[in-house]
């Protein structure tokens, strides 16, 4: 089981490979990603947040004179990272900057030999395709006949168009698979639902009991951290998990 200091170090190889220069990336873990470092080497720092899993960390983005993101870090004032990303959100930078990410919409169409493929276009005449093609459904089936099935915040804005359209259809997977159940559940017990992030207290538990999921891997940051301090504190883990279910005989 990692340790406070473990989780750290694996924080801090996430970060190491990130964008810094040479002879920042020699420095020891401490110096080199205080806020006040940071902001002597970059020229602009801008809220955000990182939005690689639904934890939503908040943090700061860091720009050099060219404008190019070079760096982001959690935001101290957060209680969901407390200053720290995990390696994935750290890796966000990567991800901005990777030479595959979709910047332009594409639009499917055929080629010469009947081969379906995709070419880009405007943001108008996508958004045109995309009217004509809501309003022929609307016309012919009714705008009930469109669903919406969505993750993550920009999910949101599809969601109000859906509304406005006349569909009430909107569904996310994350709601059947987990924050359904557990929310129905808290209700009919308790009176009010969990939300997200779920406010649990596992720094001052003693003994944490995971059952078909495990924190670390799933890495919601600022569990992770309470996670950790829980066992630096004593707390006694107890993970069941099926993957490691096996029939002898
Ligand atoms: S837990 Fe990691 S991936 Fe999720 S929002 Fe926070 S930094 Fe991003």
């Amino acid at each position: 089981m990692a340790s406070r200091r473990d989780f750290i170090k694996i924080s801090a190889l996430g970060l190491g490979a990130a964008t810094l220069s040479g002879s920042v990336a020699k420095a020891t873990t401490k110096g080199v990603f205080g806020t006040d470092k940071l902001n002597k080497l970059m020229t602009t720092r801008t809220a955000t947040y990182c939005e690689v899993c639904f934890w939503k960390c908040a943090g700061w983005a860091y720009t050099d004179g060219a404008g190019k993101i070079k760096k982001i870090i959690g935001n101290a004032d957060d209680p969901h990272c407390n200053g720290r990303f995990c390696p994935r959100g750290t890796g966000g930078v990567g991800m901005y900057n990777d030479e595959d990410r979709l910047k332009t919409p594409l639009i499917r169409v055929k080629d010469e030999n009947g081969n379906q493929t995709f070419r880009e276009a405007s943001w108008d005449e996508a958004f045109d395709v995309i009217a004509k093609g809501m309003q022929k459904i609307a016309k012919e089936h009714g705008p009930e006949c469109m669903a919406l099935f969505s993750h993550g915040s920009g999910g949101k804005f599809w969601g109000h168009l859906l509304k406005a359209y006349g569909s009430k259809n909107i569904s996310a997977p994350s709601y059947a698979q987990c924050r359904g159940p557990r929310e129905v559940a808290w209700i009919g017990t308790f009176g009010e639902g969990l939300g997200s992030p779920e406010p649990t207290d596992i720094r001052d538990t003693k003994c944490l009991v995971l059952i078909g999921s495990h924190l670390g891997e799933n890495m919601h940051n600022g569990q992770v951290q309470e996670m950790s301090d829980a066992i630096d504190k004593g707390a006694t883990i107890i993970t069941v998990d099926p993957r490691f279910f096996y029939r002898c005989g």
